[in-house]
């Protein structure tokens, strides 16, 4: 594993970054320098495919204008506070965003594709019991740039003739709860003048919303969905997730079953194994028969370890026979397989563990 510590932000700096300017704006910004509005779009290639960092990357414009952008204007709004590597080629960027505040991507790479995983909140207040992401509870929803930005600084640690191909909705918070936000930069990220990735290459991991769901689905975009379970009953699904006692798990699978009938893509069904809390052959029984009929796909994630949480992986023997009784009940089921587990690429891990050096740091001072 690597950690590189890296760039530090001058402080009191007032400048926006490029995506968080409105086009109009930035378009009247230019006339009164008496500059063409195609300019805007050249800054956006610029970022988008061009990888640029700086304004003075951005050769086809002229010197005077790169001097003034960069004087009223940040070409990214955050920063990459660290940067670790595992092992196994995963990438995980802690980014800074312009009020301090810090959120995690990753980049995971195997065989041809290479998928980030963002994040849609600065923390999340949907308080699943052993989610680390939420432990702080929720700070602020992520901009539609503050999205972007994390697909284009992952894309920039890959070699020139590599691009994104898979984007996973996975990282902190809960980005059915942050919709708008999230569905603009997701239409930059797969136009073909954005980054082009495909929507079928999209994936949106949810809570369960079932009005967002059903608002989603009334996009009939190509958007994958993905349903967090974790259990297959209501008592118990709200021991692990609280939202549900609002919820529901009827009104989560009606509108999954709307998402699927609506756009044609099969709905998965991810569900955290818990050990001795949702890993037993009678909770695994009762999930496939909970979803059968369903045409559903199971995603099961043994439990990165949280500190603090008195949670604990199932054990191996668990998984097999879990995935043995769901297969044997006639529901399409996977492990998902673990990445980056030196370097703490799970759920909101990072962040924490930062913050958590910083106060140590701090009441030491
Ligand atoms: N809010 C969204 C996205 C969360 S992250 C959602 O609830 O789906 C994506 C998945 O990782 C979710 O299924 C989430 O429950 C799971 N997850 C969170 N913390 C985890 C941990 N410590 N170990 C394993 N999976 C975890």
């Amino acid at each position: 594993m690597h950690a590189l510590q890296l760039s530090s932000r001058p402080a009191g700096d007032s400048r926006r970054a490029l995506l968080e300017v409105p086009g109009e704006e930035m378009r009247s910004w230019l006339h009164a320098r008496g500059q063409a509005p195609l300019r805007a779009r050249q800054m956006r290639r610029w970022l988008l495919a061009g990888r640029a960092t700086s304004f003075e990357q951005m050769s086809d414009l002229p010197k005077q204008l790169r001097d003034e952008l960069a004087a009223a204007y940040r070409p990214l709004g955050s920063d990459i506070a660290r940067h670790l590597i595992s092992c196994d080629g995963t990438h995980k960027l802690l980014l800074r965003l312009h009020d301090e505040q810090v959120i995690e991507c990753v980049l995971l790479q195997e065989a041809d594709r290479r998928t980030v995983c963002i994040s849609t909140q600065v923390g999340c207040g949907m308080g699943c019991v052993f989610c680390a992401s939420g432990l702080g509870g929720l700070v602020r929803n992520l901009t539609a740039g503050e999205i972007l930005e994390q697909l284009i600084h992952a894309r920039n640690l890959l070699p020139a003739e590599e691009r994104l191909t898979h984007i996973v909705v996975m990282g902190m918070g809960e980005p059915l709860a942050n919709l708008d936000a999230l569905l603009e930069a997701l239409a930059v990220a797969t136009s073909p003048q954005g980054l082009g990735i495909g929507a079928r290459h999209v994936t949106i991991s949810t809570v369960g919303l079932p009005a967002k769901i059903r608002q989603l689905a009334d996009l009939k975009k190509q958007y994958h969905l993905a349903v967090s379970l974790h259990a297959p009953n209501e008592e118990l699904r709200t021991r692990i997730v609280p939202t549900n006692d609002k919820t529901g798990l009827p009104a989560i699978l009606e509108a999954a079953g709307y998402f699927q009938a609506t756009t044609g893509r099969q709905v998965t069904y991810e569900y955290v194994l818990l050990r001795d809390l949702n890993d037993q052959p009678a909770h695994a029984a009762e999930l496939a028969k909970l979803l059968r009929g369903r045409q559903a796909h199971v995603n099961l994630i043994p439990f990165n370890d949280v500190e603090g949480l008195p949670y604990r992986r199932l054990t191996q023997q668990a998984l097999t026979d879990f995935v043995a009784i769901l297969r044997g009940g006639g529901i399409s089921a996977k492990v998902r397989k673990r990445k980056g587990a030196d370097i703490d690429a799970a759920c909101g891990q990072l962040r924490r563990a930062a913050n958590t050096e910083e106060s140590h740091h701090e009441s030491h001072e």
